[in-house]
């Protein structure tokens, strides 16, 4: 704390971990006294660097990028990048701190980091938003390659991005690697990637409820967000027979009474993805839907709620609403979407809830299988891709049984996914020694 308290976010996603983790370390001789924990929290590598592009009307703006390389231990740095106004390095410490975690409890051997930018994608032209990108991978490059650290997108960085940053890091290389994840499909992208992280969410719920003998169908989900993890969110709550009532962005929420089908999401995908639209010119088109200005969707009754937007968009008073109106599950797909109170009162009533780092696991361990693909110079077909990505959300469901099962047989998925993210990246350090 008194190193890194002037980061919120940070000390937040820590003090999570350690509530759990720490109790473990004690009862468990072979960590005790090694100060893994204390290593784990300061990055390996924490870099910032000035990033200066020229608009359109040719007024040169100058903002501020990052790459934090947290953790090692198990396998190359990957995590996202973010362009948003809010980045700063509590917020990517955090995010990478989380990254570790994630990536330990899909098998797959990566390394957490993550890093982006301040600037806001909102309203510039796509040759801005090229000419920042190109800017950005101009110093990134020669921090990152596919056996060092593999960046992959998150809020404000998508296929566009993703294709501008590979752009500028192949011209200044020479070099044709997967150095990037989230790709185009024809220039080695994987199938399901766009979708990994909104389905592998769903996915996971699909296994907390079966230890219910529930499932999806027939049940009424709220959804915030409307990016990427949210749109895909959606599509799988349909094609599983769930009833999609609401999605938001950053100005507020819609409610759709009657649900948001097919039709109606792949209108909200155009006007996000296409348009780069706000969420409320939904309801100029589908008069079934209200617009709820400023609002989270959290009040609005539900059976299961999967927050896709962003930290700490679901405090204790939301917690509460949901479960007054009858909320039975909560499933992250934002990263630290919930407040530790939030979060408290969920275990409390002992409702099924899952951490972002394990039910939003699915996407970057698609772009691990994308990583794969890469290597191995072939590509997997859809439904491989799509079983594997079934398998591993179904193998980090069982790991966080394996380490969150309490003594009356509910599963406290934050100290399951939190234990067993530890334990692989702990023996590696372990293993490795004192570095
Ligand atoms: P997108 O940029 O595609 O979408 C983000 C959505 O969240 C938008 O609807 C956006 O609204 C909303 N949002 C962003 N910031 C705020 C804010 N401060 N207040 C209210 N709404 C906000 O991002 P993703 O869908 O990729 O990411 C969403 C979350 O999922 C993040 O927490 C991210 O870290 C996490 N995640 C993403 C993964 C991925 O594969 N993409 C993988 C794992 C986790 P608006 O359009 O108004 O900005």
């Amino acid at each position: 704390k008194t190193r890194n308290g002037h980061e919120p976010e940070f000390i937040q996603a820590v003090q999570e971990v350690a509530e759990t983790v720490i109790p473990y370390i004690a009862s468990n001789g072979i960590y005790k006294g090694k100060s893994i924990l204390l290593r784990m929290v300061e990055p390996e590598r924490l870099i910032s660097f000035r990033v200066a592009w020229v608009d359109d009307k040719g007024k040169i703006h100058v903002n501020r990028g990052y790459r934090i390389q947290m953790n090692s231990a198990i396998g190359p740095y990957k995590g996202g990048l973010r362009f948003h106004p809010s980045v700063n390095a509590s917020i990517l410490k955090f995010l990478a701190f989380e990254q570790v975690f994630k990536n330990s409890l899909t098998t797959l051997p990566m390394g957490g980091g993550k890093g982006g930018s301040d600037f806001d994608p909102k309203g510039k032209s796509d040759d801005e938003v090229m000419r920042f990108c190109h800017a950005f991978m101009l110093e990134l490059n020669r921090h990152i390659g596919p056996n060092t650290d593999v960046p992959a997108g998150d809020i404000g960085v998508g296929a566009r991005e993703i294709g501008f940053l590979f752009g500028m890091y192949k011209k200044i290389r020479n070099e044709f690697t997967g150095v990037l994840t989230g790709k185009g499909l024809s220039w080695g992208g994987s199938k399901i990637r766009p979708e990994a992280t909104g389905y592998g969410t769903v996915y996971f719920a699909q296994n907390m409820l079966k230890t219910k003998n529930n499932d999806v169908s027939g049940k009424t989900v709220v959804i915030s967000g409307s990016g990427n993890v949210a749109q895909y969110a959606a599509e799988k709550v349909l094609q599983l027979g769930g009833k999609v009532v609401t999605m938001s962005d950053s100005s507020g929420f819609i409610h759709d009474k009657d649900g948001i089908d097919e039709d109606k999401l792949a209108f909200i995908m155009d006007l996000k993805n296409n348009k780069r639209g706000r969420i409320f010119e939904y309801v100029d088109t589908y008069s079934s839907a209200t617009f709820h200005k400023g609002e989270k969707p959290w009040g609005v009754k539900c059976d299961i709620a999967f927050p896709c937007a962003t930290q700490n968009e679901l405090d204790l008073e939301h917690a509460k609403q949901l479960m007054k109106n009858g909320c039975i599950c909560v499933v992250e797909g934002a990263n630290m979407p919930s407040t530790a109170d939030a979060i408290h009162a969920f275990h409390k009533a002992k409702i099924l809830f899952a951490p972002g780092k394990a039910s939003n696991a699915g996407g970057v361990a698609t772009s691990g299988l994308e990583m794969s693909q890469n290597s191995l110079r072939i590509s997997w077909t859809r439904e491989e891709v799509d079983e594997r990505l079934k398998g591993i959300m179904s193998d980090i469901h069982d790991s966080c049984i394996e380490f969150g099962k309490e003594d009356d047989g509910y599963c406290n998925y934050v100290k399951g996914a939190n234990i067993a993210g530890f334990v692989k990246v702990a023996d590696a350090m372990l293993a490795q020694g004192i570095i």
